[in-house]
């Protein structure tokens, strides 16, 4: 079973249709939320994504684009982009998103999907010190999780009572650039395929994973994208121009 593992579109379909076209095949696709936001396509692309596959949990953006969580915790820009999101998205669409349930879910025996964390929904998980404590109460062997735009992985190994960060890294070059890891059996693992449609680690290239169950790995991706066409889109709009700015960043 091969599995595709996309997060954090946030409704950029430039980058979302760069990286189908790039993916390896795949039976199924699990989608760790935060399908709208800060783009310009939330209706293209949430039902670009409806075909994909049946297994999603909700992100914030989900949930603030739909009306079912307050805007005071989000900045201003992230503010104005739900509030002009939620004034576009078609009623199938915003019904659809607003179905979408909350993590964790467990589509495979030992494999769980949440946006921020097993304990909390919205929860940041940026460094080692919280992943190993989510990790120590964490009965699933491996937990995809999105939220922070960042690529990568944590580990702990209780049998051998080591942990480790995985970071994937790219030699420099054109085209798709992938990066790949094995599961070891006797740890568990705390994975984030990055973001599609916003990164946030200094890399502005569209990221997502494939899961191999079979051959007990994961390989991470980067994805050269039209960000020049998403840019455009999001000015046309009239959404927050440091939306389209931060793409080129991948901050
Ligand atoms: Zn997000």
């Amino acid at each position: 079973m091969r599995i595709l593992i996309i997060s954090d579109i946030h409704a950029n379909l430039e980058a979302l249709e760069a990286c189908l076209k790039a993916a390896p095949e795949h039976d199924r696709v699990f989608n760790l939320g935060d399908l709208v936001g800060y783009g310009a396509n939330p209706n293209e692309v949430t039902e670009r994504a409806r075909t994909l596959g049946e297994v999603f949990v909700r992100g914030n953006h989900d949930k603030a684009c739909t009306g079912q969580m307050s805007l005071d915790d989000f900045n201003p820009v992230a503010a104005r982009a739900a509030i002009w999101t939620r004034e576009r998205l078609s009623e199938d669409n915003m019904n659809f998103l607003r179905g979408l349930p909350q993590g964790p879910v467990t589509p495979l025996k030992d494999l769980q999907c949440v946006h921020g964390s097993p304990r909390d929904e919205d929860e940041y998980v940026l460094t080692g010190r919280e992943a190993y404590s989510i990790l120590e109460r964490t009965a699933p062997q491996l937990t995809f999780f999105g939220h922070t735009h960042v690529q990568g992985a944590y580990w702990i190994d209780d049998m051998k009572d080591k942990e480790g960060v995985i970071a994937p890294r790219y030699t420099a070059g054109p085209g798709v650039q992938h990066f790949n890891f094995s599961l070891a059996k006797t740890a568990k693992y705390l994975a984030n395929p990055g973001s599609i449609g916003q990164p946030r680690d200094g890399d502005p290239r569209a990221a997502f994973a494939l899961y191999d169950g079979d051959a007990g790995n994961v390989t991470f991706y980067r994805v050269p994208y039209d960000i020049a066409g998403a840019q455009r889109k999001i000015i046309a709009a009239g959404l927050p121009e440091r939306l389209a700015t931060r793409l080129e960043e991948g901050q």
